[in-house]
């Protein structure tokens, strides 16, 4: 079996909010299709333009060489290897972000593809089959540009999750800082606020995890808000700090009464390594369209592992990275909780349209999906209807 072509689809919602504090707006979803009428689909993170050019661009030299050339006419099956080889040969195009989000796209197709070739689910194909069940955790979502707008919105948030069945729940507060929603700028005060309301929405038993979205640059400013937080119970507050800065992310874990999560941004196992060794966060959240793709996102597994550190990774774009994180999860001991919000919960059209995934969610669990590969169907007409030249 060969490769015979890479296409790269450019999507963007004919709604896209540039103020909204939401990635899955857009997607770049790529096919991988094969001499024997077998497709894979993959999809990154990542301004879609950007990764669309990080595969498609011809190659230069022997260290620039162009992704989907090096791809083409190999046999898809080989996926590791694959992966080792393109790195390598477009180590000068980027060993990190973009041409390594890019990247995870494809080998998420790949994925999809080896599969769709075994006919089986492709958590059946990663071993270490998951004993206990998968337990999804609910974005809520914000909206508003005031402080009552906001809160309430998340509020309402938590209550419809709540309804739904889910066992955890994480809020975004981020009404300052560079992620700010919406251009606001609200006082640390606010922010303690608005967490205090969605944990008496949910009452005592519900898991709350609390994203901040880089809202600090240092341990002591971030300590001087986060020390107020311990009567909420949060399993964790994500990115409170830029994550160039990993000491300062050691100087806060080691006085949080909760755990430090981060990672979502990061590429390859050796980006993790350091956040992990010298960050000293205390949950590791590899996002599978960003990392690198499932391979890539089961070796950080590994390395959390290894460290008793829970994992619990960051997706928020459509069914088709949403299904690969679950498969991943379903395959991959140590994963506490997935980001998982159905699609008629979610604002985002694309997130509701692209893709339909075999995730059910019953009781508050997801249920292990059982069509081949990703298990995932694309809605073409979303694919016309949003494409972009
Ligand atoms: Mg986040």
């Amino acid at each position: 079996m060969k490769i015979t072509d890479i296409a790269c689809h450019v999507l963007v919602a004919d709604d896209v909010d540039p103020g909204l504090t939401s990635s899955a707006q857009d997607s770049l979803l790529v096919v991988v299709s094969t001499d024997e009428g077998l497709e894979g689909y993959g999809e990154s993170d990542l301004n879609p333009w950007i990764g669309r050019a990080c595969i498609e661009a011809s190659g230069t030299h022997t260290m620039g060489l162009g992704m989907a050339e090096l791809l083409k006419g190999k046999d898809p099956r080989d996926i590791e290897a694959l992966w080792d080889h393109v790195y390598t040969m477009t180590a000068m195009n980027g060993r990190r972000g973009a041409v390594i989000h890019a990247l995870g796209a494809v080998e998420m197709a790949l994925r999809d593809l080896a599969g769709k070739i075994a006919g089986e689910p492709l958590w059946k194909l990663l071993g270490d089959p998951r004993p206990t069940p998968l337990v999804p955790y609910a974005s809520l979502q914000p909206a508003g540009s005031s402080f009552e707008a906001y809160r309430d919105a998340l509020c309402q948030s938590a209550e419809n999750a709540k309804k739904l069945g889910f066992k955890a729940v994480k809020a975004e507060c981020t009404m300052a800082g560079p992620y700010a929603h919406d251009g606001m700028n609200e006082s640390y005060d606010r922010h303690t606020e608005v967490v205090a309301a969605v944990r008496r929405t949910l009452g005592p038993d519900m898991t709350l995890m609390v994203d901040v979205q880089y809202l600090w640059r240092d341990a002591e400013t971030a300590w001087s808000v986060l020390r107020d937080w311990e009567e909420f119970d949060l399993y964790f507050v994500e990115t409170p700090i830029w994550p160039d800065f990993l000491d300062e992310h050691a100087r806060l874990a080691a006085r949080a009464p909760f755990r430090i999560a981060s990672g979502e941004w990061l590429s390859t196992r050796w980006e993790f390594e350091d956040l992990i060794e010298r960050g000293r966060i205390g949950v590791v959240q590899p996002d599978v369209g960003r990392v690198g793709g499932v391979g890539e996102a089961r070796a950080v597994c590994a390395m959390a592992a290894e460290r008793n550190l829970p994992v619990v990774p960051h997706c928020w774009k459509t069914g088709v990275s949403l299904s690969a994180t679950a498969h991943l999860a379903f395959a991959t001991p140590g994963i506490a909780f997935v980001e998982f919000l159905p699609p008629q919960l979610c604002i985002e059209k694309l997130r509701r349209e692209l893709a339909m995934e075999d995730l059910v969610l019953e009781n508050g669990e997801i249920l292990p999906p059982t069509r081949p590969g990703l298990g995932v169907e694309i809605n073409w007409d979303a694919v016309r209807a949003y494409g972009r030249p």
